[in-house]
């Protein structure tokens, strides 16, 4: 069996992808390291979006599952827990090498984001050891939090989109390095109009506790104090880990990132890349754009596997 397209990553650049790849009829399997939705279901899954065309806001989850759900009724075929180790050259198709498989493929579509990626850490005592007691990289459902003293940390969109939603149904501080957010307008507005603290300027010193987090020790320009706190929710980044892609025989940037031109054409033969991967003057990190270049991408393997009269 040799796949029109393989995508590989089911984050919402590779669900869209698949989605267009079979609006085109081509044989589509998506291979998937993790679980499918990326991002959005791996560090985010709670917060909302607000920024995705046709929904005023939708979590990220319900996003996600809606992509899943479009790609599966299209008819493609996506493989969770399957990683991507090696895309060869055959003689006339490419061979991808998978942790449990085999595939030829007539062309490839990489849409692997920020790879195999983790959320930072802050690197302070009491982290690792409170990890998953009150500490978190991920923001658990709303209900979990009512009646709990919230700390976010972070200065972007996404930890003041959080700490929005704590503040919805309970009490919520947020604790940022610098004087100024690194965030949206409209989110910094939303946030002077809320009950939620800031606390600016600020390192963290330790995270407290024993069997659960009981306090946080933050230091202001030279003034040490302890915030009271029941759950400490970190959100100042990831760590991407792209390795795989140096493998791959892919030109690449500075960043390490896909080199494309406009089309998100690689410098191999038959393999297109979209998303947080790729990298090019003005490229924007967002799902919006993650999906528009999926369409690009897929649009190019279609024409470069059916080589149509019109392309
Ligand atoms: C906290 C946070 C909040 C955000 N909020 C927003 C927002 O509100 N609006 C917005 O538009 N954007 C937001 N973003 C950005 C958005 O999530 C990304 O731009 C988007 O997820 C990129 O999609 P992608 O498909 O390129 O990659 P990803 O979402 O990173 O998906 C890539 C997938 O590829 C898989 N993969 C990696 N390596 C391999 C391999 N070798 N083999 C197989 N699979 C592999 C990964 O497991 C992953 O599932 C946010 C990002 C963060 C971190």
């Amino acid at each position: 069996m040799c796949y029109d397209v393989i995508i590989i990553g089911a984050g919402p650049g590779g669900l869209t992808a698949g989605i267009y790849a079979r609006s085109k009829m081509m044989n589509t399997l998506i291979l998937e390291a993790g679980r499918v939705g990326g991002q959005m279901t791996a560090l985010y899954p709670e917060k909302g979006i607000h920024n995705y065309p046709g929904y005023e806001s939708v979590q990220a989850r319900k996003l996600s599952d809606k992509l899943y759900a479009q790609a599966e009724s299209m008819g493609c075929e996506v493989r969770e827990n399957e990683k991507v180790n090696e895309i060869n050259d055959g003689d006339e198709e490419l061979i991808v090498v998978s942790t449990k498989n085999t595939y030829h493929a007539k062309s490839v579509v990489i849409a692997i984001g920020m790879g195999n990626f983790h959320p930072k850490k802050m690197g302070c005592p009491g982290e690792n050891e409170l990890e998953n007691k009150g500490v978190t990289y991920i923001m658990p459902v709303k209900e979990e939090l009512v009646g709990k003293n919230v700390v976010m940390f972070g200065g972007g969109n996404s930890a003041i989109e959080m700490a929005l939603i704590a503040d919805s149904v309970t009490d919520t501080t947020i604790v940022h390095r610098k004087g100024e957010f690194r965030a949206d307008e409209s989110n910094v507005e939303s946030l002077k109009k809320s009950n939620i603290k800031t606390i600016m300027n600020a390192n963290v010193i330790s995270f407290n506790g024993t069997d659960h987090i009981k306090s946080i020790t933050v230091d202001q320009a030279g003034n040490k104090f302890d915030i009271h706190a029941d759950l400490a929710v970190i959100n100042i980044g990831i760590d991407a880990n792209l390795d795989d892609i140096k493998k791959w025989n892919l030109e690449l940037t500075p960043d390490g990132l896909v080199k494309v031109d406009n089309s998100m054409s690689t410098n191999r033969h038959g393999i297109f890349a979209c998303g947080d991967v790729v990298d090019y003057p003005g490229k924007y990190k967002q799902i919006i754009t993650a999906c528009g270049e999926a369409a690009t991408a897929v649009i190019m393997a279609y024409k470069f596997v059916k080589k149509p009269y019109w392309a």
